[in-house]
């Protein structure tokens, strides 16, 4: 397709909210490849800049009640050994990751009901009365007004990964779970005042190219902030233990159709995407990324939050993940991004008084 097509395909885009015309990017052939990422790449200049944000990342407890047919903390996966850190150990966490001039933190677990929406909330105060450092809260579906608790409390992102657009699949893959009450926690928490990120899988069993392209017209549609996309890995101990992994390329492409439709979205080079090839990170940087993610889990128990298998530097100390960034950065000339990277849509956001917490 030619330069021209490319400018036809992406005035379609901003005129309307076309799901075909997402369709046919998806379609672009292999040979074609290059000059999609090349235009990705441009478009990711022109909208977010050459900085890269970082974000540190803390997986404080892998207990789960939820039964999501591909991933390794799944409540059925009596293999893994649990853990929960102390309070203690997140804030020695965050500590850390202030320390090495983060300017965001990451708190994930996985559907973990232990924490009451008031101890969820205490940290945050905590964190944010100490640190100057924007919190990313990533722990799953929970009712309004705990989302409601937290922003309130000082949480400034939510990430909320919608998973899969195709209902369907969506339904076979999460039992017991909607697809629609998914989306209702997205809207509960843009309405809220968080900034949202959502995101998808990329190879799922049964997830066809039109189910991709729903997935970036519903991001459009939720004009989140953030968009995590990475390639199924299949987990040895779930149920689609034999079903085979994302492909690299189709991973890649998904990214830079997302940067073409979502041109001011915060894009990371996912930790999934990198455990695929030596060099993944590089091209999704090259092609619309433009955060990446450390992790600051404590070591002892790095190796227990095991959504997939094979997870790149999992033994290895922040400090060593962020020397081969940087050479990377560098070597990519895009400066590390020295503030918090927040939302490009800040000002749309409403403000919300900050509350004492109720305890
Ligand atoms: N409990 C939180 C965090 C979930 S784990 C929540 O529900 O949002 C973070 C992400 O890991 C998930 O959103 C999912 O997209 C991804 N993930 C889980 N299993 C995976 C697998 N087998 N392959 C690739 N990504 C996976």
């Amino acid at each position: 397709m030619s330069q021209f097509n490319i400018v036809q395909e992406k005035n379609k885009l901003n005129d309307v909210m076309d799901y075909d015309a997402i369709v046919d990017l998806f379609n672009w052939s292999d040979e074609q490849l290059p000059e999609l990422f090349a235009k990705a790449d441009v478009i990711r200049q022109e909208n977010v800049g050459e900085e890269v944000h970082l974000r540190a990342i803390i997986e404080f407890s892998n207990y789960c009640v939820s039964h999501c047919l591909y991933c390794g903390l799944r409540c059925e996966n009596r293999k893994l050994v649990r853990y929960r850190l102390s309070t203690g150990q997140i804030y020695q966490a965050v500590q850390k990751a202030v320390d090495l001039k983060f300017k965001t933190i990451i708190l994930q677990s996985g559907e973990d009901p232990n924490y009451r929406a008031t101890d969820i909330a205490r940290m945050i105060e905590w964190i944010k009365s100490r640190h100057d450092i924007a919190i990313t809260l990533s722990v799953g579906e929970r009712a309004r007004e705990e989302y409601r608790l937290w922003r309130e409390a000082g949480a400034d992102r939510y990430l909320l990964k919608h998973e899969t657009a195709d209902e369907i699949l969506y339904q076979r893959l999460k039992p017991g779970r909607s697809f629609l009450d998914r989306i209702r926690c997205l809207w509960d928490l843009k309405d809220l005042g968080y900034q949202v990120g959502s995101g998808n899988m990329v190879g799922l069993p049964g997830q066809s190219i039109e189910s991709l392209a729903r997935d970036v017209f519903l991001m459009r549609e939720l004009d989140i902030e953030m968009a995590g996309i990475g390639p199924f890995l299949p987990h040895p101990d779930t149920p689609l233990a034999n079903d085979p992994a994302g492909s690299l390329p189709l991973t890649l492409k998904t990214l830079a159709i997302t940067r073409l439709c979502l041109p001011t979205v915060h894009l990371p080079a996912t930790t999934a995407l990198t455990t695929m090839a030596i060099d993944a990170r590089r091209q999704a940087m090259q092609l619309g990324a433009n955060v990446v993610m450390v992790n600051l889990t404590p070591l002892t128990v790095r190796d227990k939050y095991c959504i997939y298998p094979q997870k790149a530097e999992i033994i290895e100390e922040p400090e060593i993940s962020l020397n081969k960034l940087k050479i990377l950065f560098n070597d990519l000339r895009r400066p590390i991004s020295g503030d918090y990277g927040h939302g490009l849509k800040k000002a749309n956001r409403p403000s919300i008084e900050k509350k004492e917490v109720m305890i």
